[in-house]
């Protein structure tokens, strides 16, 4: 029998991101010295133990949206039912939106095209379509590169239209198709950073100064080679800003040794605890797969067996 990597992502996501939901906005040196190890409820938003956030309603949906293939209006439609009619919320209701997703779905719900309703300047660059990308990895894993880049692309121009959102998001999932592939993390990011400079030079997408930004993660500086886990942690970041959100997930996850290390690493960084959980889970869930995830964590999940029931539906679509 294949495993069910689906499942595996699906769920090291939601662990991830239901892990910093309490402590969402707190600062690193609070957590320094109450740090989360466990999966806890209330806080921030009081919401019971296991409660996940927006991050992973809107890859419930996008999930859902690709077991039918892939439309960009279905997308958009179904992030518009989770803000309008509280679809793939964890206990029916929503509460908690970024800015740049509620002013992107209010353009889509009054008429304006998918592909051109997230913000496009460089103050768009929050991590809210690097939080709900991963569901997509299953439904380009089998093409071109530069299709990948293209569906990348317009999935999160939905709500992130960006050049530094779209790359961050291109960036991402070349690495969870490298960890796809069952190969070791470290390998798997020296192959993801040659498949990324090399799309980069082949194809002009974006200006060298774009590209720069994403030094630490592609080693293509010529005059840095610091990789992104050799840094210290002061010079991690881990704002909503996309690039902090990805930089930070990297070096939790290249920096543990399996999935709770990983995730309580990222969200103990502090500030947009949900999300950098969310996105480290997704790497760590993929990696070690769900067996390593503590069963209480997956347990505590809210709205578990749908989860499951997705996880299942989008394996068996993405399959043939
Ligand atoms: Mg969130």
């Amino acid at each position: 029998m294949i495993k069910n990597k689906v499942l595996d992502a699906l769920v090291g996501m939601a662990v991830g991101d239901a892990l910093g939901v309490p402590v969402e906005f707190l600062s690193r040196d609070l957590l320094r010295n109450s740090p989360v190890v466990e999966m806890v409820g209330y806080g921030t938003h009081n919401q019971p133990a296991g409660t996940w956030s927006d991050d992973s309603s809107l890859a419930f949906c996008l999930a859902e949206s690709l077991c039918e293939g892939y439309d960009i209006n279905k997308i958009a439609k179904s992030f518009l039912r989770w803000y309008q009619e509280d679809h793939w919320t964890p206990h029916g209701k929503v509460f908690d939106i970024g800015v740049a997703t509620s002013q992107a779905l209010r353009r889509v719900r009054d008429g304006v095209n998918p592909l051109v309703a997230g913000g496009v300047t460089e103050y768009d660059n929050g991590n809210g379509s690097l939080m709900r990308i991963l569901p997509l990895a299953f439904y380009v894993q089998n093409m071109p590169i530069d299709e990948r880049f293209e569906h990348i692309a317009m999935t999160s121009s939905i709500t992130h239209g960006h050049i530094r959102s779209i790359n961050s998001c291109f960036i991402y999932i070349e690495y969870i198709l490298e960890l796809l592939k069952g190969i070791d993390k470290m390998e798997a990011f020296q192959n993801m950073q040659k498949t990324v400079n090399a799309f980069y030079k082949e194809y002009s997408i974006c200006s060298e100064h774009e590209i720069s930004k994403f030094h630490r993660l592609l080693g293509n500086s010529i005059t840095e080679s610091t990789q992104i886990y050799e840094y210290p942690e002061h010079e991690i970041r881990s704002s909503g800003y996309v690039l902090h959100t990805l930089e930070a997930s990297f070096w939790c996850f290249l920096k543990s040794m399996n999935y709770a290390e990983a995730v309580q690493k990222a969200v103990n960084l502090g500030e947009d605890t949900d999300t950098t959980g969310c996105v480290t889970g997704g790497l760590a869930g993929i990696y070690y797969g769900i067996e390593n995830v503590p069963a209480h964590w997956v347990e505590a999940l809210a709205r578990k067996n749908d989860i499951f029931l997705l996880a299942e539906k989008l394996f068996k679509a993405t399959q043939k």
